[in-house]
């Protein structure tokens, strides 16, 4: 049963006033609140397990060792990855997108050869293949969008050419909301490209699961996608933890991304040996508490269940798309019949920071600006939008605030 008042009492930040108002939080896109099993997760690796992973023979050190690896096979478990070796911990989706970039560049990506990425691309997934294109004199393609703010798909057969060694998007898009095909568009990518060194696979396929997390499952065998990355703290769970699923055949083919204490096997003044995935990716002392505290977050949103989360942000999402448009002035940004939880808007010639600020002070909680985003602001030709996004613990109440304090704000500011 989804119970959404004792949901909310798992969020102890959903308590807060803001500006003497009650928070509504609507900037989950940016990052989602923690529930308290998260939370006393964390406080319980401080208070009673804290001791360095994968080194020490003591007892605290072989416990909170295996606390640590339990979690990597949650996370493995989570998104259906073949072995637990195919989790990496990184620092975040940006970690893990610059870390493919660095592995994958450095083996596979030569003067002519093309990346494709797509225009509803955050920065993190367009910067990074620039900056190896760059390096690299490779050429970097991008899918266009259209109005609806979807992927113009029918464009792939001219877009991918026999050069084209990787291609990297979006699972959803986080100021668009919309929910890619990524299925199908693997399928696709698959059979018009050729085969990556010989293994019949056609070009490798990178997915930005970021915005995805917190809406669905993904299952990565199924997708059969080569890399899957996302954030810890988009999960519900703590930042400076993220994830890069990656195909194991990988991992074997790539060298180190950084290297130090734990990427080891043996180390003489000479030379390095490394270690096996997935140490041989993780340097120095990682973000301990962030893998155990992810694994609590996935424990807690799998304990609530995909099908209700989706269910009750469907009703969330349809609800507010009827009352904004209602409002005279406002335009949508993102209207694809395959999207979620993100409404990203302007309302006539109001900057979106003004609409923001106003917002604020009636304790709502919202986004402005160009949401890492800016080539989907150059191709609305706008500075930039006003963004809500929902979750499962935002409720319908919620959004009859945000829309009368929308109101308010542009009376004041028209
Ligand atoms: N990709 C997308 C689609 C995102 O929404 C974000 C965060 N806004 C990122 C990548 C970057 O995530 P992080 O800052 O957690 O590395």
């Amino acid at each position: 049963m989804f119970d959404i008042h004792k949901i909310r009492k798992d969020f102890p930040i959903l308590n807060r006033i803001v500006n003497g108002k009650p928070l509504v939080y609507f900037d989950n896109g940016a990052t989602a609140q923690k529930p308290q099993t998260v939370i006393d997760a964390i406080t319980n690796y401080y208070t009673n397990q804290n001791a360095n992973i994968h080194r020490g023979v003591h007892t605290l050190s072989r416990e909170i060792t295996i606390v640590y690896e339990e979690a990597r096979k949650t996370i493995q478990a989570h998104i259906n990855a073949a072995h637990a070796n195919e989790i990496i911990f990184t620092r975040g989706t940006t970690e893990s997108i610059n870390l493919v970039a660095y592995c994958f560049g450095k083996i596979n990506v030569f003067e002519g050869d093309e990346i494709l990425i797509t225009q509803m691309e955050h920065h993190s997934n367009i910067v990074a293949w620039q900056q190896l294109c760059e390096e690299k004199k490779a050429i970097l393609k991008y899918i266009p969008i259209n109005e609806a703010g979807e992927l113009i798909l029918e464009d792939l057969p001219k877009l991918i050419t026999s050069k084209t060694k990787l291609v990297a998007f979006t699972h959803i898009s986080n100021t668009l909301g919309t929910i890619n095909p990524v299925k199908e568009m693997i399928k696709q990518i698959r059979a018009l490209s050729c085969p990556l060194s010989g293994d019949g696979r056609g070009a490798v396929v990178l997915i930005d699961g970021a915005q995805a997390v917190s809406h669905l499952k993904p299952n990565v065998q199924d997708l059969d996608c080569d890399f899957y990355a996302f954030s810890g703290h988009k999960l519900f769970g703590p930042t400076g933890v993220g994830v890069l699923y990656a195909k194991e055949e990988w991992l074997t083919k790539f060298g180190p991304y950084q290297t130090g204490g734990g990427t080891i096997k043996t180390v003489t003044m000479q030379k390095t040996e490394f270690a096996d995935a997935p140490l041989k990716f993780e340097a120095g002392t990682p973000h301990i508490e962030g893998g155990i505290g992810l694994a609590a977050a996935i424990d807690y949103v799998n304990s609530i269940g995909f099908e209700a989360i989706q269910k009750h942000e469907d009703t969330l999402m349809n609800y507010a798309t009827q009352k904004l448009s209602e409002i005279e002035g406002v335009r949508i940004y993102g209207s694809s019949k395959h999207r979620t939880s993100v409404l990203s808007f302007n309302v006539g010639s109001i900057h979106p920071f003004d609409i923001g600020t106003l917002l604020d002070k009636y304790g709502i909680a919202i986004r402005s600006g160009h949401h890492c985003t800016q080539p989907i602001c150059q191709f609305y030709n706008i500075p930039g939008t006003i963004r809500a996004s929902f979750t499962f613990y935002n409720t319908v109440e919620e959004i009859d605030l945000f829309i009368e304090a929308l109101k308010k704000s542009i009376r004041l500011l028209s």
